[in-house]
């Protein structure tokens, strides 16, 4: 059996890995050797979901050379609007709403298609040579000099660093024994595309209704993606229902403020569950994305979060390997985790918060999150900050969401 080498092994080709593998490659050069392994990249699943891509994602991603596929298709938001008004009431008000830009001409969040972001990274990934094997990470076993990666097709390889970028149910993380502190909200989240007659004018709106969040998010021609939050059982009946029957429910929650609706993209339905790794490196192991954490959608923010530690992770292992230490040492990996956790944490805790706040038919609750809303929506302030924290722009910002090259 002959057993190849390279220098770091990424378990898992979707947003976060193709991310990090790009990251490490662009600024280590060709001599790096990365390969990342994964079954999708030959046939990636079908994705019915948009993301909101905050401002410092953004940047990282024109950092990479991928924003410019993705430019044209990516849909600007201009505000916000939120409420929970009943969906009886004769008219639906406004609690709180947020607007604004990061810097002259460069919104907040932008939406965009999780098939178009995806098809950008493997392109680029292709255009940079990188080594994409279409076949999954089976196992791997570490030793003091390295760690051997088996891979599904039968190929043995060698590396400094293995990554786990494999998703919310990593079979890496339960492989390394790292447990997920954690629970299911017993909720899902529908999610589709609708196209409507009359122009969204970029706006958001996230409509908290008893089960959960219904979001409307704006998409390039006069389309719109929808998170739809029903209890598990109920998101299941609806995304069976005959075309005719599920219009009626999403009109019933969409309402006709943009004229005539029509159901144009693939129905999905994804469970909804909290879920932080209780640690996110072993022994020559990193966890990156949903497989170091799982939060619910209700801020958009899981997919950059992933983005986030891709950043952080692959500025650690370039410092490193510039100064000649080993990249899948401790030191490495502690950085990369202390780096990451905390602010992993803080978000899991106010993902959750916002969603016990929301989804109940609590009248007590109502009325202080209504004051709550209302309260915020008057202090410029904090919305200034709100913002900022939605772009992904406070806190300890790695150099890429920076725009920065490493
Ligand atoms: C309804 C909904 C809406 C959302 N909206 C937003 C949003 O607006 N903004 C946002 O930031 N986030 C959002 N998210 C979160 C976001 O979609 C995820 O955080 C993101 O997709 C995770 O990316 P990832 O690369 O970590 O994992 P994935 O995209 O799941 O990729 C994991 C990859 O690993 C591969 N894999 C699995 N096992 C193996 C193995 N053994 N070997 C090799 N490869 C393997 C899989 O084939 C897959 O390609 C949303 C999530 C949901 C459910």
């Amino acid at each position: 059996m002959t057993v190849e080498r390279t220098h770091v092994v990424i378990a898992g080709g979707g947003f976060a890995g193709l991310a990090l593998a790009l990251a490490l490659r662009q600024s280590l050069g060709p001599t790096f050797e990365v390969v990342v392994a994964d079954p999708a990249v030959a046939r990636p699943a079908v994705d019915a979901r948009a993301s909101a891509i905050a401002a410092a994602t953004r940047r990282m991603l024109e950092t990479l050379g991928v924003w410019p596929s993705v430019a044209a298709q990516a849909q600007d938001i201009l505000d916000m609007v939120i409420t929970d008004s009943r969906l009886d009431d004769a008219v639906r008000p406004v609690f709180l709403t947020f607007a604004g830009e990061v810097a002259p001409g460069e919104p907040f969040a932008q939406m965009v298609e999780n098939a178009v972001l995806l098809k950008a990274l493997l392109a680029r990934a292709e255009v940079d040579g990188l080594d994409l094997r279409p076949t999954s990470v089976t196992g791997y076993e570490t030793g003091p000099q390295g760690v051997t990666v088996t891979l599904g097709d039968g190929a043995v390889v060698e590396a400094s660093l293995l990554v786990a970028a494999d998703g919310v149910r990593s079979r890496l993380r339960d492989l390394a024994g790292i447990t997920v502190v954690g629970w299911e909200y017993g909720q899902s989240a529908i999610v589709t595309t609708v196209k409507h007659e009359r122009d969204h004018g970029g706006r958001a709106t996230e409509h908290f209704l008893p089960a959960g969040p219904f979001a409307i998010l704006p998409l390039t021609d006069n389309r719109s993606s929808l998170v739809w939050v029903e209890t598990t059982d109920e998101a299941t009946r609806i995304v069976a229902l005959p075309d005719a029957a599920f219009h009626d429910e999403l009109e019933k929650r969409f309402g006709l403020h943009l004229g005539a609706l029509e159901a144009v993209g693939p129905r999905q339905h994804y469970p909804l569950g909290l879920g932080v790794a209780r640690a996110f490196v072993a022994e020559r192991l990193a966890l990156i994305g949903d497989a170091a954490h799982r939060v619910h959608p209700i801020a958009g923010q899981g997919l950059n979060l992933g983005l986030r530690d891709s950043a952080a992770l692959a500025e650690a292992v370039a410092d490193a390997a510039r100064l000649g230490l080993d990249i899948g040492g401790p030191d490495v990996l502690e950085r990369y985790q202390r780096w990451r956790r905390f602010d992993t944490m803080t978000m899991g805790i106010a993902t959750d918060g916002l969603n016990r706040l929301f989804s109940n038919r609590s009248d007590v609750l109502r009325l202080v999150r209504d004051l709550g809303l209302g309260l915020v929506d008057r202090a410029p302030v904090l919305k200034r900050v709100f913002v900022r924290e939605a772009a992904g722009l406070s806190g300890e910002v790695p150099k890429l969401l920076k725009g920065e090259a490493l």
